[in-house]
Parts: C-alpha cells; structure tokens; sequence
C-alpha cells in the first residue's frame, strides 16, 4: 500500500499541557450546555447526558472535494427518488439478495403488499445523508462510502459542532481562522423538509411521529428535530413511538388515515427500523406494514428504503446503469467519479470472478451486508474465511467494495473517560452530506441540499460508529 499523506493540521500540534488541559475542560462542558450529548451505554439513566465522542479542533478536508460533494447532493437526492420509483429495478436488483436475506425480504414483502394493496400516500420524503471518504490514491477525490435513505442521523447535533470548535480554537487564539469552517445548516434543512411534508398533509391537528428504538442513545440529535420544529412551527406536535407501541396503539381510519390514540399523523419520520433487532416480532412487522399503507407521508417509504440498500448502491454502479436515471450526461459523469468498484458476489459468472477475486487480494476490499447502523461489515484479511462459510447463493446476501484509503490528518479524540490530558492521533475522516427531496413518482415539490456532518475516527479502526465508541464527531477545516 501506497505511504498514507498526512494532511496539514489547522493550528500547529501538539499544544501545551497546562492549555490543552484547560481547553478540554470548557469545551467538554460547552458540548453538554449544548446538547452535543448522548445517554451513555455502560451507564444509561434517562436522567443524565454525556458529552458525545468529539475532536477538538475541526479535522482537515479538502476543500474542492467538500464543494463537489456539495453540489452534487440534489441529483443524489433525484437519483435515489428514481430509483425508489422504478418497481421493476428494485425487484430484478434484490431478486437473488432476498432469496437469502430475511431482513431484506421481509421488507421487500411489505414492499410487494404495499403494491399489491395500493399506496395510501403518493408523497414521500426523503432526508437522506450521502457519506464520503477521500480516496488518497486518487489525489484526495471523494469516493461514496454508501448513501443512507432511513434514519440518517447527527444533523442535529453536527450543526452544533462548529459553533463548539470555533470556540475552541478562539480559546487558542485562532479566532482568524474560523473563517475557514464551513456553516451548517444541517437542522434547519433537515426539519424544513418535515415541516414541508406536513404542509402537503394539509390536515392542520395533524402531528409528526418519530418511530424510534426502545432506548434512544443518540437523544438530543433526535430531541433537535423535535424542539426545533416546535419552535418554528408552535402549531406541530411530534410524538414518540416505538414499532411495539404503534402496533399497540395504532389503526387506520376510514381514508387509510394513521390514528394514535386522539391524533391523526401526517409524517412518519423513522429513526428506528433499519436493523432486525428493531422487529422484536411479526407485531413491529405489522405496524410497519400498516404505516406503509397509510395516507401519511413516510420519511422514508419502502421503496425508498430498499433503494438505500448496499446492493442498489452496488447495481447503480455498473457502467451505464445511471443512464436509466439521469438523462444529463454531465450530471452521469459527475455521479460516476464518485463510486468506487463495487462488485456484486450473486451466483453468476460476474459474481464469481468477484469471489475469486476477494479471495486473491482480500486487503483490496471491504465486504457489506446488506445492514444499516455500522459494525457490520467484514474488511481484508477477515475476507477469505468469510466468503468460506457461505454458500454459493448466500453470498448474494453480501456486496464487494474497494477499499478507500483516506488521507490521515492529526487531532486530539475527546470522549467521557478518556484520558487528561489528550493525546495527538492520527485520525481519519467520513463526510456526509445530508439532502431532502419530497415528491411523487412525477413531481418533485423541493429538492435542496441540506449542510453537513464530519465523523472522525482513529486511522486504526476500520469504522468509526460515534455511537459504537471508535468515532467522535466534528467539523471540516477547508484546505
Ligand atoms: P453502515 O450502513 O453500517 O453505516 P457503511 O457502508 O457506512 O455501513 O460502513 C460502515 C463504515 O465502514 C463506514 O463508516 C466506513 O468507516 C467503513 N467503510 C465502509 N465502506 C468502506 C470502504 N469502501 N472503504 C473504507 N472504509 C469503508
Ligand atoms: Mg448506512
Ligand atoms: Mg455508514
């Protein structure tokens, strides 16, 4: 493998003990005082908060490539709005995944119910968040990691990480550069698109239901959707509810309208239901089913969900397979320089070469499940005794990706319990790009891109999940 470049740090490292110790403490405590905070795992109470995983001062990034990424956020968002659409891709895509799949056949059933019944709503919205490494051996180019369809989370509390760093780095007498981070305006996109979709719902008493886990770890970043659509729009509630309790509490009325208890929702914004645990039986199943059937507008809807999967993302990047989505030939380029070699692994000749060739140069790949929520995935020389164990046809469960090797930049790691003073690491950064579309199959009402969020993780993990304890959270520094 190629030297890995280190990317120039915004102030010059390390800094000096007594300093450093001092910083670490206000910002820790600036993070709590703004939410920048999760319930902890190894200690939870729903009476306390710990400031969430970040990095001190914002992690270097490419300028152009953050600009690229940018723009190119509105056909992502139509793209996958197209693929969404497009009934008899989806079903020749996931034809073999779901045959070994049971998560993904499950809701490729609601899907094929859904259709057979008739969509009860022709609205969706999509809050999607398209993540990206810097491919080094590419001159520092983003290659799409994967692009998230439900549940995408941390606008909420990413837009809060540059006001955070900013502090920081006046606390250090840098205040001359925080002109060079980027504004987020990640929440407000994000909740603009929700309240949008309530407008098309047009039912005044109607609320906004946010479908979550049992335990919400990751509280203020959904809290900060909530509050910040209360503020904006005092007229609309949200309400919290799990699958179990939507199946308990939920029905259809007359007009396929959802009703919970005395309320009628408009939109269904998922933070829950993108993993199997989140289906403790067929009764989440069901209230899955039932909300897919309904007149409120799903963030996201089935169809959107399985257009996220790892293999869609496989199959849109075989050649010519974008000119089904996107007529612009500029705009095909565009989205083609951003994937990288994904292969599918299906019983068939193309997927056997792509077998035999995870098994020669296993450390050229990552292998991918078909899962959503980190940790899942299985990388280089775990590759081979992998694919071993699967069958033939249970390989089409699973997507080949080429590795990326992102450039390194250096940093202090800041998380509840570690250790003071902080050390300088080598860390490696995932930008994601958050955007909204609301539409039907033939008429897009809006389509924006909507801000941003860095994830920073130590260059030894192979992931960086914040919640899962290998990543912090943080801003760009543009170069
Ligand atoms: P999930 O839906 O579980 O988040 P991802 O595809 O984002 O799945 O993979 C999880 C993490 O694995 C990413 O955040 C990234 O750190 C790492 N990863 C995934 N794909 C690659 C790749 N092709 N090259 C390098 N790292 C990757
Ligand atoms: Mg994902
Ligand atoms: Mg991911």
């Amino acid at each position: 493998m190629a030297e890995t470049p280190i990317l120039e740090p915004c102030i010059p490292l390390p800094i000096a003990e007594r300093t450093l110790i001092d910083v670490t403490e206000k910002a820790k405590d600036w993070a709590i005082m703004h939410g920048a905070a999760m319930r902890s795992k190894t200690n939870f109470s729903s009476d306390t908060l710990n400031f969430a995983p970040f990095i001190l001062m914002p992690s270097s990034f490419p300028r152009k490539e953050f600009e690229k990424a940018k723009n190119l956020q509105t056909i992502i968002n139509q793209l996958m709005h197209n693929v969404a659409h497009d009934e008899e891709f989806l079903t020749t895509t996931l034809a073999e995944t779901v045959k070994v799949d049971e998560f993904t056949a499950n809701l490729f059933n609601v899907y094929k119910k859904v259709l057979a019944n008739g969509f009860g709503q022709a609205y969706s919205l999509g809050l999607l968040r398209s993540d990206y490494l810097a491919h080094m051996l590419e001159d520092n180019s983003v290659k799409q990691v994967e692009i998230n369809t439900i549940a995408s989370s941390f606008g909420g509390i990413s837009t809060h990480m540059m006001p955070l760093q900013s502090f920081v780095m006046s606390e250090l007498g840098h205040a001359d550069k925080i002109k060079y981070m980027p504004e987020n305006t990640a929440l407000s996109g994000l909740c603009g698109g929700m309240i949008k979709a309530w407008e098309v719902y047009a039912q005044p008493k109607a609320v906004i239901l946010f479908v979550i886990e049992d335990i919400s770890y990751n509280i203020c970043d959904q809290r900060f959707h909530e509050f910040y659509i209360r503020e904006q729009r005092p007229d609309i509630k949200v309400l919290r509810r799990t699958l179990t309790e939507v199946h308990k509490e939920g029905k259809l009325g007359p007009n396929k309208e959802l009703l919970l208890g005395e309320y009628e929702v408009a939109v269904i914004y998922f933070r829950a239901g993108y993993e199997p645990l989140h289906y403790h039986s067929q009764n989440e199943w069901d209230a899955r089913y039932m909300m897919e059937c309904s007149r409120a507008i799903k963030c996201p809807s089935i169809h959107y969900h399985l257009a996220g999967t790892k293999k869609v993302q496989q199959a849109l990047a075989q050649p010519e397979m974008l000119e089904r989505f996107i007529s612009d030939p500029e705009k095909i380029k565009a989205v083609g320089q951003i994937f990288t070699g994904l292969y599918s692994l299906d019983d068939s000749e193309a997927g056997n070469a792509s077998y035999e060739m995870a098994l020669k140069e296993p450390e050229r790949f990552v292998l991918k499940p078909q899962r959503e929520g980190g940790g899942n995935n299985v990388y280089g020389a775990d590759i081979p005794d992998a694919l071993r164990k699967m069958s033939r046809v249970e390989r089409a469960a699973w997507i080949l990706m080429d590795l990326i090797q992102p450039p390194i930049s250096k940093g202090y790691m800041i998380r509840p319990g570690g250790k003071s003073p902080p050390e300088v690491v080598d860390l490696v950064s995932e930008l994601g790009i958050f955007g909204v579309i609301l539409g039907d199959v033939d008429n897009v009402i809006c389509n924006y891109q909507a801000g941003h969020m860095l994830r920073t993780k130590l260059s030894t993990a192979n992931e960086g999940g914040v919640a899962a304890g290998l990543g912090a959270l943080d801003s760009p520094y543009l170069l």
